[in-house]
């Protein structure tokens, strides 16, 4: 390994084996100036000059490599690709604006009319209504189904499917997807299997070595980790990142130079972050499961959790987020809220803040009511993203929660 790292402290990326995560995250991808700056340099620039015109005829024609416009490359957010690219375990990394900007783009950059979408029933709210409401207008059908039930996405898939689209550990109500056997589903069908790592992050699972063809991120989460700036990525093979590239610089939807840095700062940390939020989610979930007032908890960590053994098979965490059911209904569950004094209220997770949500109010809202039951997202369900404080003062906390549900 120590002959892998250069003088300069950077990894070449093409020779990352037999480095660590932990290492890849601080050292791979680094391009430093002639100022030979130590941390990354953040280049605010829409346009980059030719030094004549031949020049820039050579670099519009592809015949010389190089940046020619922010919309199409920028050093720095190169820089958040190619380590997030080497993170996961992927040949190429593609970053937009958002995660929502990843999901657009892996799915017009791959898909036609006529192509069937085989999804998850518990996916993000809005990557469902994506699919549903524009995809659709299109001519791309998607086809739910439920995350855990191998047998609906076998049934669903069809001649037309394209494309395995699912997230797991799932939002709220932590389901995990069999990304081995999913993948093999799709590869049999010619389809490709899409994982939105969004709850685990390369730091406690890489689809892509589980078989999966492409990753999507919503950066905004745990990537920044501090609840900062909005942004997403796509990761895969040199082959279908060239066409979600040759659509991004199409279409637009970039990451600004600016958030690449954040998020480049954010992967520094994410390792030992993610250990931390794993083990402090732990000790919160065993304590609500103590208590009387608690109906369940849903927890990939908690060895009662049904799916246990396949979430410690292809994760090495279980991620800082969980939800569990408050004896009583809605209102048992907004005073609990909001009797807290110091947990956010807020729909982003993820971040060194612990924060709080109803989803059957807010993040999922817009399902209808037969949707929400076949998600398990019941009036009484709180979704917590359990932060970076100490594990004793959000306890502390939630205890204030429980007084003012009148549970204590
Ligand atoms: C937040 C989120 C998204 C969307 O990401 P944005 O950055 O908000 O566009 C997609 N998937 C999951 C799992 C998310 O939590």
């Amino acid at each position: 390994m120590a002959n892998s790292i250069k003088k300069d402290g950077a990894i070449p990326v093409a020779n990352l084996e037999g480095v660590d995560i932990d290492t890849i995250a601080i050292r791979a991808g680094i391009h430093r100036t002639h100022e030979l700056e130590h941390s990354e340099a953040i280049f605010p620039t829409s346009s980059f000059v030719f030094n004549n015109a031949a020049e820039a005829a050579a670099r519009f024609s592809g015949e010389s490599k190089g940046n020619i416009y922010s919309r199409f490359t920028n050093p720095t957010v190169q820089m958040f690709e190619e380590r997030i690219a080497a993170m996961e375990g992927g040949e190429r990394a593609v970053a937009t604006a958002s995660g929502m900007a990843a999901i657009l783009s892996t799915c017009v950059a791959l898909l036609k009319q006529g192509d069937n979408v085989v999804c998850s029933r518990s996916v993000f709210g809005t990557t469902n209504v994506f699919f549903e409401k524009y995809m659709a207008k299109f001519g791309v059908t998607t086809t739910f189904v439920d995350l855990t039930d191998f047998a609906q996405w076998q049934e669903a898939v069809g001649q037309n499917t394209r494309l395995l689209f699912l997230e797991t550990p799932s939002n709220p109500v932590c389901e995990i997807g069999d990304i081995k056997a999913l993948s093999e589903l799709a590869h049999r069908h010619d389809a490709l299997l899409v994982v939105d790592n969004c709850f685990c992050t390369p730091a406690l699972q890489r689809p892509l070595l589980l078989g999966a063809d492409i990753v999507v991120h919503s950066a905004t989460k745990y990537l920044d980790g501090q609840g900062r700036c909005v942004g997403g990525v796509v990761v895969g093979s040199n082959v279908l990142m060239e066409d979600v590239y040759g659509f991004l610089r199409s279409a637009g939807p970039t990451m600004s130079p600016f958030n690449a840095w954040v998020f480049l700062k954010g992967l520094e940390t994410l390792c030992l972050r993610m250990k931390a939020h794993s083990e402090s989610a732990l000790a919160i979930a065993e304590w609500l499961d103590s208590k009387d007032s608690v109906e369940s908890v849903f927890y990939t960590g908690l060895k009662t959790h049904p799916q246990y053994e396949l979430a410690r098979q292809q994760q090495n965490g279980f991620g800082g987020v969980l939800s569990f059911r408050i004896k009583g209904g809605k209102d048992e569950a907004w005073k609990f809220i909001d009797g807290l004094q110091f947990i956010s209220i807020t729909a982003n997770l993820g971040d060194t803040k612990s924060t709080i949500t109803h989803p059957a109010t807010t993040t999922h809202g817009r399902l209808s009511d037969e949707a929400k039951a076949r998600s398990g997202i019941t009036d009484n369900l709180i979704r917590i993203s359990v932060g970076l404080e100490s594990v004793e003062d959000i306890k502390k906390d939630l205890q204030l929660g429980f007084m003012s549900a009148g549970l204590a």
